[in-house]
């Protein structure tokens, strides 16, 4: 069973979406200062192991001080670490931050690449990161699977997979090509406040008659 017996792509995303933001997901919140590939590229980077919240209000106080690559580089590793606490590994993307500043001004001319290849030679920029700023920054149809991505899909019976790649490959060939570009925040907004890691709210979730709920303790 499958939550697409029920419901269409467009239907499915559409109900998450309304859940998510009636409950204010942080991920919505976070979005508003994410306005240029450049920072797309350092939100990115900044925000795993880190709640959105925190990268929100990280990257706030992070872009007023420093919004290029070579603003970036002007600060020092010592400086950014204080910029960017209390965001996971603080300082080790303090490090990797001005690496990423180096590499798009030395080899990039500053700009943000605008191919999964280029991006994902970047330091600290995996498949996950790039294809986020691909989808958010370039509004290409990438699908970023996260852990929230790959749980909802594994507990909706959309896909039956162990790991985030082969989430994204079984992903690739279901989603519309129009509806990838919303994949990865809507998932993210839902598994925020609904179908969350631990205790999702099941009697709650505008899914809950068409969700085999797989995985899921009672
Ligand atoms: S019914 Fe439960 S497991 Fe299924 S999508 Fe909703 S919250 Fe997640």
């Amino acid at each position: 069973m499958s939550v697409l017996d029920h419901f269409t792509w467009d239907e499915l995303l559409e109900a998450m979406e309304r859940e998510a933001r009636k409950r204010k997901a942080p991920v919505y919140e976070f979005k508003k200062h994410i306005t240029t590939p450049f920072r797309a590229l350092v939100a990115v980077l900044l925000s795993s192991r880190t709640k959105d919240e925190t990268t929100a209000s990280v990257t706030k106080r992070l872009f007023q001080r420093a919004d290029s690559p070579e603003e970036l580089l002007a600060l020092t590793e010592e400086e950014l670490a204080k910029l960017i606490y209390p965001v996971g590994f603080y300082r080790v993307k303090a490090r990797k931050l001005r690496e990423l500043a180096k590499a798009l001004i030395e080899q990039h001319a500053g700009e943000v690449p605008r191919t999964f290849e280029e991006l994902t030679r970047l330091p600290g920029i995996g498949r996950k990161s790039a294809n986020i700023v691909l989808a958010h920054a370039f509004g290409k149809n990438a699908i970023a699977v996260d852990t929230h991505v790959h749980r909802i899909s594994n507990r909706l019976g959309i896909v039956s997979t162990t790991k985030p790649e082969e989430t994204e490959r079984a992903l690739h060939a279901l989603v519309p090509e129009e509806l990838k570009i919303r994949l990865n925040r809507t998932f993210v907004a839902f598994g925020q406040t609904v179908c969350r890691p631990i205790k999702p709210l099941c009697e709650a979730c505008p899914l809950a008659q068409a969700c085999p709920r797989i995985g899921v303790k009672a």
